[in-house]
């Protein structure tokens, strides 16, 4: 049990521990989309095991009118169909009884619908030589385990099954033999044009069904490359069988995130085993610093219901915590009654579970474990240490590929991560990352100038306040990947402005802003920072009583740099709006080696 404390609690319209929402198209119109970001969703996952290839071509240009016209990152997920086991042959929904005996036969198309009379108990399945792969006795599961059976007598291609339980089989069910690893290949011809489209359309990530080894994802990152190299999608493998479970490792490893897919998994393996999985893999990812969705069954009595059961509460916020990076709702959203009022209960059940949960002191007690010899994570842990000692209220980090945010969200920090980034693609993914805040920042300006920039969103956006500290983390040169390498600490509300230094040198002092003749005349401007609105050869005299110059624009550039040089002041011109920024008084210091001024 964590320690009750009163955490920092962030004014961002997002939870830490992101939600995910599956939508079909009827449900992605742009007022629904707006809704239900409004309620809390992050993320958009799109099921393919349902759709085809241009199916969600509407729901895409809906969810680009919703990302500009909210100004909002939100990521879109296609989860494929995946080698999945069915039972078919037949059009019509068929009636089963406890004690019906049935056959399975092996069939390689699954294109016969309606040639077998479903009364005849007679079925298909696309599981080759279904007979050699189970044993007299073994379990059987139709329908995601809602009818099971057992196997009671077996041929090379063909099972009979004793039914248990009394059932309605709808067609093209799942079947499910536990323990068997299904000889069917990871890629069907559905999948890998579902793939080559989700890259196409620009999807950020690819959830993939049934994934049985790092192999599996070997593939799909082969076909990713062949259909666009620069892709960036994202990979999720979905835990959903025991093959996966045995592989789990090297999958957490090679994919960019992971979901624990309890539906399947479910049917996989023994239910009470799914809990102890699900601890398992969400600590694991955590530890590796990858995404982890909790997914199936979260809400699933609000698919009705306006309100949810008691267990259920309970399993969303256990999830968050395990520390879930996401907590995912499917029929829930996708078909239910209430898709807004789910997606809000769980955004108040997380925010709930997120003001009560000590984090600091649980990455002290994870610390030895979390702390890799990478040097992203080395630098995202003593920037998080140092927002901690220094009571920080938010860390900054600009992150052109994403890495650097990730790493700094596997450390749960409880003070929001704001991720600076000029990738338009990394800005959306971001937001299935726990606790962070995804923002972007144009490109090209230096590392001050977008200093400057992060305050003033964040500062905008009432995430920080006047006076607040910030922790900032870069690498430095600026726009490289993999070069995290800087921790710096900033004050929000001073001004830092950027010029073009004319004569160097480092002065603090406070300002005096200076016109005329008679500004110059009954001013005292000795010892002070001139900022000059104006300028006149007449002025020179004066000037050399300054201890430095600031002038907004270029225009006198020449005459400043000369009277900088002779009387040894510093000048720094073209900062802009410094006559309107920097009022009379204000104690300012010229930072030569970085061309700025800096309100101190
Ligand atoms: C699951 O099995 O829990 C799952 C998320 O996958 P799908 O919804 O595709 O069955």
């Amino acid at each position: 049990m964590q320690p009750i404390v009163d955490c920092h609690k962030s004014d961002s319209s997002t939870t830490r521990t992101k939600i995910v929402c599956t939508l079909t198209p009827q449900r992605a119109d742009e007022a629904t989309l707006r809704q239900l970001v409004e309620a809390g969703m992050d993320v958009v996952r799109v099921n393919f095991s349902h759709m085809s290839v241009g199916d969600a071509d509407p729901m895409l240009e809906a969810i680009a009118r919703v990302r500009a016209e909210m100004n909002i990152p939100l990521a879109v997920l296609l989860d494929t169909k995946g080698p999945e086991v069915r039972i078919f042959g037949f059009a019509e929904p068929v009636e089963l009884k406890r004690g019906d005996r049935i056959i399975i036969h092996s069939y390689i198309d699954d294109d016969i619908e309606e040639s077998i009379a479903p009364a005849e108990k007679r079925f298909h399945t696309n599981l080759h030589n279904v007979g050699k792969l189970v044993e007299k006795g073994a379990r059987v599961l139709l329908m995601d385990g809602y009818i099971e059976g057992n196997v009671i007598g077996r041929e090379p291609d063909a099972i009979e099954v004793e039914i248990n339980n009394d059932g309605c089989l709808r067609p093209r069910a799942h079947l499910s033999l536990p323990g068997v690893d299904y000889p069917l290949p990871f890629l069907s011809q559905k999948d890998a044009e579902d793939i080559r489209y989700a890259v196409r359309a620009g999807f950020d990530y690819l959830a993939l069904s049934f994934v049985r080894t790092a192999e599996d994802i070997f593939q799909v990152k082969h076909l990713i490359r062949e259909t666009d190299a620069n892709s960036s999608i994202r990979i999720i493998a979905k835990i959903e069988s025991k093959q996966a479970i045995e592989h789990l490792d090297a999958i957490i490893q090679y994919s960019d995130g992971v979901m624990v897919a309890r539906g399947d998994l479910g049917v996989e393996l023994d239910l009470e085993d799914v809990p102890i999985m699900q601890k398992r893999i969400i600590e694991q990812c955590y530890l590796s610093g990858k995404p982890v969705i909790t997914a199936t069954q979260m809400l699933e009595s609000m698919i009705h219901n306006r309100v949810p059961n008691r267990a259920e509460v309970s399993d969303v916020a256990n999830a968050c915590y395990d520390l879930t990076s996401a907590v995912m709702l499917s029929g829930e959203t996708a078909i239910g009654d209430h898709p807004n009022l789910v997606v809000s209960t769980m955004d108040r059940i997380i925010r709930r579970v997120e003001s009560s949960f000590d984090y600091e002191s649980m990455l002290m007690r994870h610390k030895e474990k979390v702390q890799t010899r990478d040097l992203t994570t080395i630098i995202g842990y003593n920037a998080v240490s140092t927002a901690y000692q220094c009571k920080a209220s938010a860390l900054v980090v600009f992150s052109k590929s994403g890495y650097s945010a990730r790493m700094i969200s596997k450390l749960r920090p409880h003070l929001p991560i704001l991720a600076f980034t000029p990738d338009e693609k990394v800005y959306h993914q971001l937001s299935l990352n726990w606790g962070v805040f995804p923002r972007t920042v144009p490109d090209m300006i230096d590392f001050e100038q977008m200093v400057t920039y992060a305050l003033d969103v964040a500062e905008d956006e009432g995430l920080v306040k006047r006076g607040d500290l910030v922790v900032i983390v870069a690498g430095l040169p600026l726009g490289k990947r993999g070069t995290t390498n800087m921790i710096r600490v900033e004050s929000v509300g001073k001004n830092r402005l950027p010029g073009r230094v004319l004569h160097g040198g480092e002065v603090t002092s406070s300002i005096v802003h200076v016109e005329t003749d008679a500004d110059l005349e009954h001013k005292g401007i000795a010892g002070c920072i001139v900022v000059l609105g104006h300028f006149e050869k007449s002025f020179t005299t004066s000037l050399r009583y300054a201890s430095g110059i600031i002038s907004p624009n270029d225009e006198f550039a020449g005459d400043l740099e000369v009277l900088g040089m002779a009387y040894s002041i510093p000048v720094i011109v073209g900062v802009r709006n410094a006559d309107t920024l920097l009022p009379e008084g204000v104690t300012v210091r010229i930072d030569s080696e970085n061309e700025l001024v800096i309100e101190v």
